[in-house]
């Protein structure tokens, strides 16, 4: 196959139809109120979501893509001129209200793109994603995963969400005459704080576009644009830096929270007076004894919690995967290849440098189980194998089509931020950070 077929949260390619993981803005780059270049596939809740954050575009364009449900569209292949079908299921992703993996079978095989997610193991939510995708799989072998691979390094290890909602509580109570500001995005988060206010039995400053949100959203009770009746406050990430936490400390004691799996520093780059875009560093050296610039530990039970700066508090509250929780996703899965969708990290590493290993592709004994024998029989190995970044293992088919390029053009599947195998194999590349967390 080639291009022009299927597009996943881009939006500038000539395809067919374009699909939507979930609405933060790094996804959604040249989508806009105008945008008409074909159908818009995404989950139910990205489509109410919508029109708030699209005004004006055409909604008759969207498509909805019930979770857990195969729909089958049938599209032109670009390379025979003849009719094909390409099926997708939505999965639960876990990032943000709305996000979901998009698995897919065609002609090209069988493509799982995770958008961003979050793959918490002790989760009930993250049990049930688990059952969808074995049973939506079934003797199928996902021939390329779409990692996000936002915290692909072992270096990046930190709590459940629940765990983390814990943590900024236990830090609101042990300051009870500050005002706390928490740093979020225009979408996520929304649990976390559900938790503080359920705990506290308090409503939470939102500014007045993300109550909006949060209505939509079916969230009524919690959240309110008076400052008078809460000292909690959440505020967009952007405005959230050093200097607003010292000149809000001027006025009255205020405390500020950033959740967030990124690693941070102190102090913000040179020219940079807003701290959060900047914070990047080596996480190893943050969580080591004498790590980096901590200046003091909340209590022993804040375990992870850093407090970076005298009114700034690190929560480890993640909605991407750690490590090992892409570790054991990839375990599951066991797909043929990997390819990270994220080469804006902080630390970007190609996903085959740590798990290459689990790739099928990559096993010496290539093809020998029940399922991989079932799929050489059939035409599934097509557009599979590319000459960059699988090695050894190469099947007949495979080989014939490695003169291909290595690119996503190969399955007709174009895909943002993929970019994993022009980078470095291995080591961090060090980089501002651009995914919402
Ligand atoms: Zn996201």
């Amino acid at each position: 196959m080639e291009k022009g077929l299927i597009s996943v949260d881009r939006w500038t390619e000539g395809s067919q139809v374009y699909f939507l993981t979930h609405l933060h803005s790094d996804h959604t780059r040249g989508l806009s109120s105008s945008w008409d270049r074909g159908l818009l596939f995404c989950s139910r809740l990205t489509a109410k979501l919508f029109p708030f954050k699209f005004p004006g575009l055409d909604l008759s364009l969207l498509r909805i893509l019930d979770v857990g449900s195969w729909h089958s569209i049938s599209l032109i292949s670009p390379s025979s001129g003849e009719k094909t079908v390409v099926q997708v299921m939505a999965i639960d992703a876990h990032h943000c209200p709305g996000s979901v993996m998009l698995l897919f079978r065609g002609e090209f095989g069988c493509l799982l793109y995770t958008g961003d997610f979050r793959w918490e193991t002790s989760s009930e939510k993250a049990n049930i994603g688990r059952t969808t995708l074995l049973k939506a799989l079934k003797d199928d072998v996902v021939d390329i995963l779409y990692l996000d691979n936002t915290y692909c390094n072992p270096s990046y290890s930190f709590p459940s969400r629940d765990i983390a909602a814990q943590q900024v509580v236990d830090i609101i109570i042990s300051h009870p005459d500050h005002d706390i500001i928490i740093g979020i995005d225009s979408l996520g988060k929304e649990e976390l704080l559900y938790h503080i206010s359920h705990k506290l039995n308090i409503k939470i400053w939102v500014w007045p576009e993300r109550l909006q949100t949060m209505h939509l959203l079916g969230f009524h009770d919690i959240f309110t644009t008076k400052t008078t009746v809460t000292r909690v406050r959440a505020v967009p990430r952007y405005s959230f830096s050093i200097d607003t936490l010292e000149r809000l400390n001027t006025i009255h004691s205020t405390v500020g929270i950033m959740p967030s799996g990124l690693p941070w520093v102190a102090k913000p780059l040179k020219g940079n007076e807003n701290l959060f875009p900047s914070l990047i560093t080596s996480y190893k050296s943050k969580w080591s004894t004498n790590g980096g610039t901590r200046t003091d530990k909340l209590k022993e039970n804040l375990g992870s919690v850093d407090k970076f700066h005298k009114h700034i508090y690190s929560v480890p509250y993640s909605d991407h995967s750690c490590f090992m929780e892409i570790q054991e996703f990839i375990n599951l899965v066991q797909p043929t290849n990997i390819r990270g969708i994220v080469n804006s990290s902080s630390c970007y590493v190609d996903p085959l440098y740590y798990f290459g290993r689990l790739c099928r592709a990559n096993q010496p004994s290539l093809g020998l189980n029940y399922k991989q024998e079932k799929r050489v029989e059939g035409k599934r190995l097509i557009a599979v194998q590319t000459k960059s970044n699988v090695g050894s293992g190469k099947s007949s088919e495979a080989n014939r089509k490695q003169g291909r390029t290595a690119e996503l053009d190969i399955s007709g599947v174009q895909v943002s931020k993929v970019n994993a195998l022009r980078q470095v194999r291995r080591g961090a590349k060090i980089a501002q950070n651009e995914s919402s967390d």
